[in-house]
């Protein structure tokens, strides 16, 4: 195959027909790739049928995204122009590459012309083969096809159905990656053009760097998520922002600028997408994000997927059938990982989950033991302060008791003569009114006697006061013998007594005062080894008393009678009749 190269691109089939031979240059690669330009590329192949028979030959040009080209020779004069840029039902055969057909008789020699011109790559890739092998090839080559985008179109409705379940934003983009990315490669293999829009030639040329922008797009937002960018650095997501800014910009691009910038353009952006993507992988992998490892095994299906894309379509190595299949096997290895890599994910959360419960479980045990433990505490607690107060409480009304009989001795003691133990005065006073007033109403008589002894203070005078006490004393034990329940004896002061009869008339009252005076006459005291006589004069009033009697009356009445008995001679009872009262 030989080149001669127009970079106008206005010479016609008869001027390149007589150009001279020394204007050829021959194809130095297999692939007849001259990289981009918008040149007009001349080939001329020289074709001999050895055999004895005519054979249909097949010159098949496998770069569908060639947009013209011309062939001369293939069949008399007529004229072979596809590509495209051409409307497709041009084509002498429906295929999505360009296929042309040409028959040679037996021992024919002919001379092929092919113009070549495009925005894109400029390489022809051309296979000649037979008829029958072409089709035993495109046969098997389709069957591959439906292979690969049967795959892709799994992978997107699997990958939908788990985003509609899990809600897991990762699934979406994954979804909408796979998409586009299958849409980039059924444009690239021209299955678009043939099925989708035959004719709409201006979008042919634009769909191609669209659809790759689209998939970088959609791309970087699935990294982005699945490797958790967003809870690390935010220079990470400033990276995936500028980069899915620059996705943008390709496509727009792709809608406003000229073909091939925009195609240079989506280029750049894979290299630069697929470096930043292995590079922040292998971050996340060292950080010990476990699903970077299988992350960034896609990646490396991607990535060699994506280098034999560009480099084969900017012509640094051979366009072939192999490069286009290695292209479509690594990508198809990179989704399926990456479809394992989400998977895992399922698993992740599944531990993830499984391990918050367990954690969970062990939490509520854990704060069910601190309940007890404090409930068991606050028991404690309630217990003791219980017993205490019990405790307290009973002290309490332990002192309180003591308290209470300490008052009543009190009270019984501020109530009683210390020295003799007898009823004090102030005893007198309140007996006698309770017992006057009871009298009174009971109309019963009511009698007093008072009681001195006689010459008591000689008695002082001759054994001291300390004898003196203890003679006061035994007349009061004496006296207090022949009181009977309801009788008061007090005593009145120093050596005074004084005595209290309910519902005893003056007879009565004179019988136990003149028995209280022998009974002391007849017994004396006996202390140390002396026997000190004693005796004692009463004077005895006894009345039934009418509502003025007064307490001070009876008292007054009775020491009367007593002072007539110390007059009349002491050691004697003398008695006061009532009608006394009116003496007085
Ligand atoms: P009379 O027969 O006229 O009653 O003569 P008296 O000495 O008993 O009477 P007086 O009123 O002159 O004296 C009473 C004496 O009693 C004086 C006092 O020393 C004595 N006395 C009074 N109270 C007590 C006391 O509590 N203890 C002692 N030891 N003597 C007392
Ligand atoms: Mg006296
Ligand atoms: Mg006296």
């Amino acid at each position: 195959m030989q080149v001669w190269v127009d970079p106008e691109g206005t010479a016609d089939i008869n001027s390149v027909r007589q150009l001279p031979a020394s204007a050829w240059q021959p194809v130095a690669r297999r692939d007849a790739s001259f990289g981009y330009s918008q040149y007009a590329y001349w080939l001329r192949v020289s074709l001999q049928n050895p055999s004895d028979e005519a054979i249909n030959w097949v010159l098949l040009i496998g770069n569908p995204l060639l947009d013209r080209l011309d062939a001369y020779g293939l069949d008399g004069d007529r004229v072979y122009q596809a590509g495209d840029q051409r409307p497709f039902h041009q084509r002498w055969i429906d295929n999505r590459q360009l296929v042309l057909p040409f028959s040679l008789a037996a021992g024919e020699q002919r001379e092929l012309i092919l113009r070549m011109q495009t925005d894109g790559a400029a390489n022809l890739s051309a296979s000649l083969m037979s008829a029958e092998a072409f089709n035993h090839h495109e046969q098997r080559m389709l069957l591959l096809q439906g292979l690969f985008f049967g795959a892709l179109l799994v992978m997107l409705i699997y990958n939908l159905s788990i985003f509609s379940i899990t809600r897991d934003r990762n699934y979406l983009w994954y979804s909408l990656f796979v998409a586009s990315f299958s849409v980039y490669q059924f444009i690239q293999l021209g299955f678009a053009f043939q099925w989708l829009w035959p004719n709409s030639l201006a979008w042919q040329q634009l769909s191609f760097p669209l659809s790759s922008g689209l998939a970088t797009l959609f791309g970087i937002c699935f990294t982005y998520g699945i490797l958790d960018l967003k809870s690390q650095p935010p220079a990470y997501t400033w990276i995936s922002r500028t980069l899915q800014g620059c996705s943008l910009l390709v496509m727009a691009l792709a809608l406003t600028a000229p073909y091939q910038v925009a195609l240079f353009g989506s280029f750049a952006l894979l290299i630069v997408c697929a470096i930043a993507g292995c590079i922040i992988t292998a971050l996340r992998w060292r950080a010990g994000y476990a699903q970077a490892k299988l992350f960034a095994l896609g990646w490396s299906a991607l990535v060699i997927a994506s280098l034999f894309s560009v480099l084969s379509g900017t012509g640094v190595i051979a366009n072939s059938l192999l490069t286009l299949h290695a292209q479509q096997i690594g990508s198809l290895l990179e989704l399926v990982i990456f479809s394992i890599a989400l998977g895992s994910r399922i698993r992740q959360a599944q531990n993830d989950y499984q391990l918050a419960q367990v954690r969970l479980f062990a939490k509520e045990h854990q704060l069910r033991m601190e309940q007890a433990k404090s409930l068991n505490l606050q028991r404690q607690i309630n217990e003791g302060l219980e017993a205490r107060v019990q405790e307290r409480t009973a002290s309490l009304e332990q002192v309180l008791n003591e308290l209470s009989t300490a008052n009543q001795q009190l009270a019984e003691l501020s109530r009683r003569d210390n020295l003799t133990g007898l009823f004090n005065r102030q005893v007198l006073n309140e007996e006698l009114e309770r017992m006057l007033a009871q009298a009174k109403r009971s109309r019963q008589s009511i009698a007093v006697l008072m009681m001195d002894l006689d010459h008591f203070k000689q008695v002082n005078d001759r054994y001291g006061h300390l004898l003196g006490d203890a003679c006061l004393q035994h007349a009061a034990q004496r006296m207090q013998q022949r009181m009977r329940g309801n009788d008061l004896l007090v005593r009145f002061g120093g050596e005074e007594f004084a005595v209290v009869l309910g519902d005893t008339d003056l007879f009565g009252a004179m019988d136990l005062a003149e028995q209280l005076r022998e009974d002391l006459d007849t017994h004396p005291c006996q202390q140390h080894g002396l026997s000190i006589s004693l005796s004692l004069s009463i004077g005895v009033y006894a009345l039934i008393p009418d509502a003025t009697c007064s307490r001070e009356h009876l008292l007054q009445q009775a020491d009367q009678a007593l002072y007539r008995a110390k007059a009349a001679g002491r050691n004697q009872v003398i008695g006061q009749e009532s009608n006394a009262l009116d003496d007085a």
